[in-house]
């Protein structure tokens, strides 16, 4: 009887990993014509500058329109545009898209556009960038890229060789993410990074551990005695603001200031933030 039980879960877990895979098997599909059909569409989330007490920045971030799903997060869809390569194309399409953008904003505004590993490690990075600039013509100095510490696990040289040619092109590198993956401080100071961002993780705890205020001054102190300027994600309330202002935080990313938006409220947007918003 036990037998028989077994069989079973086990025939239903097959059958469970079959409809997985047949539904990964139907977005991975349908992600291959998104691109043509005009379903990808950047969204843009501002990054607050607190010495300029300004909007310095934004951040492209990826989303699906599907047409029964409905928006997919890039959670969902990234992972399986990256196994299966469509990256690439969808890469070379949201560097494109975010530089002309960004082009039409003022010039004091910056850009930055996530890279996947596997985009970094294809041949044709820089070509990409070069052409995306070459055709906006926005400013290289406007263009960050926003890399992960996923790279620093293996062929380090050749990381490091791609980071100085990208940085050779006259635009910034910024590391995501820090502090959640397979970091070594001591690569922060043979690598040619202009900005570190905060992971999250460490605002969230800023409200509930004494210690994660620790955590951000010595994050801030290091990168500043480095060079590097140093924003937190995911900021959501006046109070995580204020312990970053105080513990020297360069900017300012998250809900607080702005969900991502579509890029027709940018402007809307950037009338709304300026002024004394925060002296208020
Ligand atoms: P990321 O690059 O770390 O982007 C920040 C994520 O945090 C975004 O999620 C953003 O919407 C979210 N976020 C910002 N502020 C807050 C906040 O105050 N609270 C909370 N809870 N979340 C906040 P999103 O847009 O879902 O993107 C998720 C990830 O997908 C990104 O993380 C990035 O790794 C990836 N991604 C998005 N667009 C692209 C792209 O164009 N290319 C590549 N390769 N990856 C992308
Ligand atoms: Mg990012
Ligand atoms: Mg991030
Ligand atoms: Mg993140």
């Amino acid at each position: 009887r036990a037998k028989d039980e077994g069989k079973g879960s086990h025939r239903f877990f097959e059958s469970a990993m079959d409809a997985e895979a047949q539904a990964r098997r139907a977005m991975e599909i349908d992600l291959h014509d998104a691109l043509r059909k005009g379903e990808l569409e950047l969204y843009f989330q501002p990054l607050f500058g607190l010495s300029q007490n300004r909007v310095t920045a934004f951040e492209a971030l990826l989303r699906w329109n599907h047409p029964e799903r409905g928006m997919v997060s890039p959670v969902q869809f990234i992972p399986l545009a990256e196994e299966t390569g469509l990256i690439i194309p969808i890469g070379e399409w949201a560097l494109h898209e975010a530089c002309r953008i960004a082009a039409t904003w003022a010039d004091d505004i910056r850009i930055a556009v996530n890279i996947s590993p596997v985009q970094f490690r294809s041949a044709t990075l820089n070509s990409i960038v070069l052409q995306a600039l070459a055709r906006s013509g926005l400013a290289p100095h406007r263009l960050e890229l926003e890399i992960t510490e996923s790279l620093f696990i293996d062929n380090v040289e050749a990381t490091l060789g791609s980071l100085h040619s990208l940085r050779a092109l006259g635009v910034r590198i910024a590391l995501d993410d820090f502090g959640t993956g397979y970091s070594s401080l001591s690569y922060l100071r043979s690598f040619p990074f202009d900005k570190l961002k905060i992971d999250r993780s460490f605002i969230v705890d800023l409200l509930a551990h004494d210690g994660a205020t620790a955590i951000i001054r010595a994050i801030t102190t290091l990168a500043d005695a480095l060079g590097i300027e140093t924003t937190a994600e995911g900021v959501e309330s006046s109070e995580q603001l204020e312990i970053l202002r105080t513990e020297g935080c360069n900017q300012i990313q998250g809900y607080f200031f702005s969900r991502p938006i579509p890029a027709g409220q940018v402007a809307a947007l950037l009338d709304k933030l300026s002024g004394d918003r925060l002296a208020a």
